[in-house]
């Protein structure tokens, strides 16, 4: 049996119109509503047939939905919630696809007092953003982490989980503190290092512009492609996620401080040992699934 019948997507950009998508093809019986408060997104998610329909407000969108799922940046999550809360059917279950989790939990808690939420984030994006940009398999073998409230009713956190199932994901369920801390080391830090790096090679004067471009494959153009992720979206996970990403920033720092001392005395072992450590690291990303094996992210060299 399918575990909700009427899905409302509130946010239509990458990873809402991906889900809009998913279950339109996963569950073609699934009743699709979408809502997004950029009339050009809703006029581009209607051209596209994204969705069955979409509603002019986020109250319209929520009223006979009995799963609701919030795909907009963290920091926005607890006014739209605001928004539908008189909406929404006593019954619906409140989802997300929030990048943190803690505090979008305790924002959609606050906004929606007796409204049964069980957070989740789907581990899987692009750097692109907008409707146009989503995709129907985005979360094919991907994991999708469900991290309920504690007492949480079991019930609705496996339809949640069956849900992401069905559009192909692998479910894990976590605590949401847990879930900050993990993807603060597998995600936030990786992208503000992304970001400090392009920042850093666009800023240093005696090298030019067209140069950093130009020279781009010596490693420089993998970053650009984390750093060109959507800005309002990676500001609020910072700001949301900040103590546990504060903390992996501390941890980094350390390590970066040994590395400058291993180059400054020349500790080649030092230097030999991680990079042999952090080979190893790869060689089991593609080993589990996460990325192929192809070498150079599969460029061709034609
Ligand atoms: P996106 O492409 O920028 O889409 C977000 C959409 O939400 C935009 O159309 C935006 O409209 C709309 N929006 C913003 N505030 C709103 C509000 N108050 N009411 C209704 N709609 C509103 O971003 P995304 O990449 O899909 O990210 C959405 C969520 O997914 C974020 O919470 C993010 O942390 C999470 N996530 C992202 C990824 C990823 O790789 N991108 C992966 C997993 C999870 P505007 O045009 O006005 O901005």
């Amino acid at each position: 049996m399918l575990p909700f019948a009427r899905v409302t997507i509130v946010g239509l950009g990458l990873i809402g119109s991906s889900v809009a998508r998913a279950v339109m093809q996963a569950m073609p019986t699934v009743r699709v509503t979408g809502y997004d408060a950029d009339a050009g997104v809703r006029e581009t998610a209607d051209r596209l047939q994204i969705c069955h329909d979409v509603a002019d407000s986020a109250g319209a969108a929520v009223i006979d939905a009995d799963l609701v799922i919030l795909c907009v940046p963290v920091g926005a999550m607890g006014a739209v919630a605001a928004e539908f809360a008189a909406d929404l059917p006593a019954d619906a279950i409140v989802s997300d696809v929030g990048s943190c989790k803690a505090e979008v939990a305790r924002a959609l808690s606050a906004a929606l007092p007796g409204a049964t939420v069980i957070p989740a984030h789907p581990v899987a994006g692009t750097e692109r953003s907008g409707p146009e940009a989503g995709f129907a398999t985005l979360f094919k073998h991907r994991w999708c982490i469900v991290t309920p409230p504690e007492g949480a009713d079991a019930a609705a956190v496996e339809r949640v989980s069956e849900f992401w199932r069905r559009l192909g994901a692998e479910v894990e369920t976590m605590a949401p503190e847990h879930h900050d801390r993990v993807l603060a080391v597998t995600s936030h830090l990786p992208h503000l290092i992304a970001y400090t790096i392009v920042g850093t090679a666009s800023d240093l004067e005696e090298v030019t512009q067209s140069e950093v471009i130009k020279y781009s494959a010596g490693g420089f153009r993998d970053f650009t492609r984390i750093a060109a992720s959507d800005p309002t979206m990676w500001r609020d996970v910072f700001l949301t996620n900040r103590e546990a990403v504060l903390e992996m920033l501390q941890r980094f720092s350390e390590d970066l401080s040994h590395l400058q001392r291993a180059i400054r005395w020349g500790d080649g072992d030092a230097l030999f040992d991680l990079f042999t450590r952090t080979r190893a690291v790869r060689r089991s990303i593609v080993e589990q699934g996460q990325d192929d094996d192809a070498p150079d992210f599969g460029r061709t060299h034609e």
